[in-house]
């Protein structure tokens, strides 16, 4: 049967244009539906009156994210669009910040920890040193830790390592309850990624890479899809008022939304994708006249607070020192992220009043900020960050052994890494399963297919 589109990929976020640029390059004629008016999904960027505004993600890693660089140097992206974070990542307690957070020169410093708690975060880092080959960001469920949560993790130490290290940068980076999420996800990423003090971001805005990527692409914007059915060896795909066919279609959007647009996934797959629950994400960008940051040392890039004393703030974030060129000369750029206990009953508030909440909650560490505040926006992320419970690690195995069809799926979620590298690598595996499905013999088996990808 002969239909409209090779591929049909939907979702503009990291993993679908990852997926799409694969595909494209093969030869097959592919094309991508985003309902947003702008491309990049949780890597999109905002840019007014001068700043540049991160709404989604904020830096990456020059380790742990093999994929990624492989896609920039491709590209002809230069190092120097990808900056180093010059700044330190600090913790507030006792009335002041104190550097040094997941940065080894935080052993020294404290980085807000007591000194009991100190002996034991050198007790973590060794522990963690020692087993450091046993963990592996792309197969999280066959690592130590597996079926325990990080709060489980940190009752080996201090109880300062949890409420002053492990919450607020799980809490922060991730939106994470530490009840409910692997500590196998979350020390398998800080190994890859390495100390804080390497991080960098781009100069021109997180959604440099997925701009770049889109503007080689057929990317249709402001177009939802409603659907997805699969009929046989192909698909059909409900756009807006359209009915289009491809041979294979890739969902390149969070869990929850591949399980409403594809409900009649099989039990292993749809298994997973139920289990694949995300926490929710919001931001409030603060445009100020001037740059703000805490009363005493050097000024940080991010602010964490710790849920065991501040129950408004996780962190905020100094979006002029992540790079100057985020806000205009002389002017300061702000993101003020939510306790994550309370994102989820934010999210359905009125701006103004979680503005409200938020600005007044962050005067407690930056007295001039009513004088500093000139605008604000707010970022909404149903789907902020892929949650990794021990509950879905558990089903990931059979979920990746899937039978290659002409319905598949990528996201970070998909590795269950709540971070872009992970939306990347996950759309670079999903091109390669549609490759091998559609360019594969018809004599092999299509379940050895699936296995040959699964070793590859
Ligand atoms: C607040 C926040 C901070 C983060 N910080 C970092 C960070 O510092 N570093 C890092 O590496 N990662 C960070 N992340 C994670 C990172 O942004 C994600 O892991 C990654 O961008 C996910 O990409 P994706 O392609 O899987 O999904 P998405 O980016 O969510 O892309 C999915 C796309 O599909 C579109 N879509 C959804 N439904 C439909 C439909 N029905 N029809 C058509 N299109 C549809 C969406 O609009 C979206 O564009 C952060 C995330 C958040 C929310």
């Amino acid at each position: 049967m002969s239909t409209d589109l090779d591929v049909a990929v939907v979702g503009t976020g990291m993993a679908g244009l990852a997926a799409a640029t694969e595909l494209s390059r093969a030869g097959l004629d592919v094309r991508v539906y985003e309902s947003a008016p702008h491309v990049g999904g949780r890597t999109a960027s905002v840019r007014v009156d001068g700043y540049t505004i991160d709404a989604g993600a904020e830096q990456l890693s020059p380790r742990g994210y093999r994929a990624t660089w492989e896609l920039l140097a491709r590209l002809g992206i230069p190092e120097h669009e990808v900056p180093l974070i010059k700044s330190p990542i600090a913790m507030w307690r006792d009335g002041r910040a104190h550097a040094g957070v997941a940065d080894p020169r935080g052993l020294l410093t404290g980085a807000g920890l007591s000194p009991l708690a100190r002996v034991d975060l050198a007790k973590f880092q060794l522990w963690l040193a020692r087993r450091r080959g046993e963990f592996d960001t792309d197969d999280p469920q066959r690592t130590p830790l597996a079926d325990t949560t990080v709060a489980e993790f940190a009752r080996r130490f201090h109880p300062d390592v949890h409420d002053y290290l492990l919450q607020p940068v799980a809490g922060t980076f991730f939106g994470w309850d530490t009840e409910r999420s692997s500590a196998a996800v979350m020390l398998s990423l800080l190994l890859a990624v390495g100390d804080a003090s390497s991080w960098r971001t781009y100069r021109g805005g997180m959604d440099t890479l997925a701009r770049r990527l889109a503007s080689r692409l057929d990317v249709r914007t402001g177009q939802e899809v409603h659907q997805v059915v699969s009929t046989g060896n192909s698909a059909r795909l409900r756009v807006g008022s359209e009915s289009i066919t491809a041979r294979a279609v890739l969902l390149c959007v969070p869990a929850p939304v591949a399980a409403r647009l594809h409900p009649g996934a099989p039990e292993a797959e749809g298994d997973f994708l139920r289990a694949c629950s995300f926490t929710p994400a919001l931001k409030v960008s603060c445009l100020l006249d001037r740059p703000l940051a805490p009363a005493a040392g050097a000024p940080p890039y991010v602010l964490l607070t710790s849920q065991a004393e501040e129950d408004v703030l996780s962190a905020i974030l100094f979006d002029h020192q992540k790079h100057p060129d985020r806000a205009p000369a002389g002017a300061g750029l702000l993101t003020l992220m939510p306790n994550p206990a309370t994102t989820a009953d934010l999210l359905g508030l009125p701006d103004e009043e979680i503005i409200a909440r938020l600005t007044g909650a962050a005067a407690r560490y930056l007295p001039d900020l009513p004088a500093a505040n000139r605008r604000n926006f707010v970022h909404r992320h149903p789907h902020g960050l892929p949650e990794a419970t021990p509950a879905a690690l558990g089903l990931r195995s059979r979920f990746m052994a899937r039978r290659l069809r002409p319905v598949d799926y990528a996201g970070d979620w998909v590795m269950l890494r709540p971070a872009s590298e992970g939306a990347v690598r996950a759309g670079a595996l999903a091109a390669s399963r549609v490759l091998s499905r559609l360019h594969a013999p018809l004599s092999i088996p299509t379940q050895a297919r699936s296995r040959r990808v699964e070793t590859a």
